[in-house]
């Protein structure tokens, strides 16, 4: 089963400390949220565990199944499994989304192995009907004029093809209506499997209405400051974050 252990990660952007020591364990079949008020990391944190060159790692380690991911080449993290659905997806002109789901696929085999063109659309078929996509959008370029919600969908229907083991959403419900919020949580609820944990990065608690997470986070000035079990998102949706603020005594 899958276990991933981030051990005091710290990282800079642009010369500025933003992760100054996160500690965070998820198992396999887990699910973690991670909520915290704007600018306060969250994303960074995402970003540097998937290798974006713009945020630097500057101490602490990240292991996926007993293997230091911070020492992988963006692509070796993809193949070792680690997968990211972004906040702000980026648009590809002159790839089509079919096209680069393929490569994407094919990336995380073996040479040789690669996907047959006939079990590939069979299966991206299949999963665009899950999340009740427009079956034209296979042949559209990458997220290219895509709504917020359709870019959202589509990160969800890449999740679903690369089978990871370690699934990162930054704010999948920002830009979604409630059909589309239930139909992407229909889609990660059905991946939850023993061999994949979840970090779930969202700043309102409606999204924990529909994944329902075994642990919460709160995430402050670049450390998690909390951890409890669902209600803790609870009492974050009622009470704001003051409360954790005077609490812990942060001042901002
Ligand atoms: P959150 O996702 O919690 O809203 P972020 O991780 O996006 O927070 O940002 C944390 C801090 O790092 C903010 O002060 C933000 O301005 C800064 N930051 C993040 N990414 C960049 C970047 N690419 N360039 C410059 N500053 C950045
Ligand atoms: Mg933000
Ligand atoms: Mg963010």
């Amino acid at each position: 089963s899958t276990q991933f252990i981030i051990n005091d990660l710290k990282a800079s952007v642009e010369g500025k400390e933003i992760l100054k020591g996160i500690n965070l364990e998820i198992k396999g079949g887990e699910i973690h949220a991670i909520m915290g008020p704007n600018g306060t990391g969250k994303s960074t944190l995402a970003s540097a565990l998937m290798g974006h060159p713009k945020y630097e790692v500057t101490d602490g380690t990240a292991h996926l199944n007993g293997e230091d991911i911070l020492e992988m080449e963006v692509d070796e993290r993809a193949r070792a499994g680690m997968f990211l659905a972004m906040q702000y997806p980026s648009e590809i002109t002159g790839v089509t989304n079919a096209d680069f789901l393929r490569s994407a696929i094919n990336a995380r085999r073996e040479e040789g192995n690669e996907i047959s063109l006939i079990k590939f659309i069979r299966q991206m078929e299949g999963k665009m009907k899950e999340l009740e996509m427009n079956p034209e959008f296979a042949h559209r370029y990458l997220n290219e004029g895509f709504s917020g919600g359709e870019k959202k969908r589509n990160e969800i229907l890449q999740m679903m093809l690369l089978d990871p083991k370690l699934v990162i959403l930054d704010e999948i419900d920002s830009g979604l209506d409630i059909d589309a919020l239930r139909i992407v949580s229909n889609g990660v609820n059905a991946m939850r499997s023993e061999d994949r944990g979840f970090l779930v990065i969202t700043h309102y608690q409606r999204l924990l209405n529909y994944i329902k997470p075994d642990f919460v986070h709160v995430m402050m000035q670049g450390r998690i400051v909390k951890s409890g079990g669902p209600e803790l998102a609870e009492r974050l949706e009622n009470e704001g974050y003051d409360w954790v603020k005077e609490e812990l005594g942060i001042v901002d």
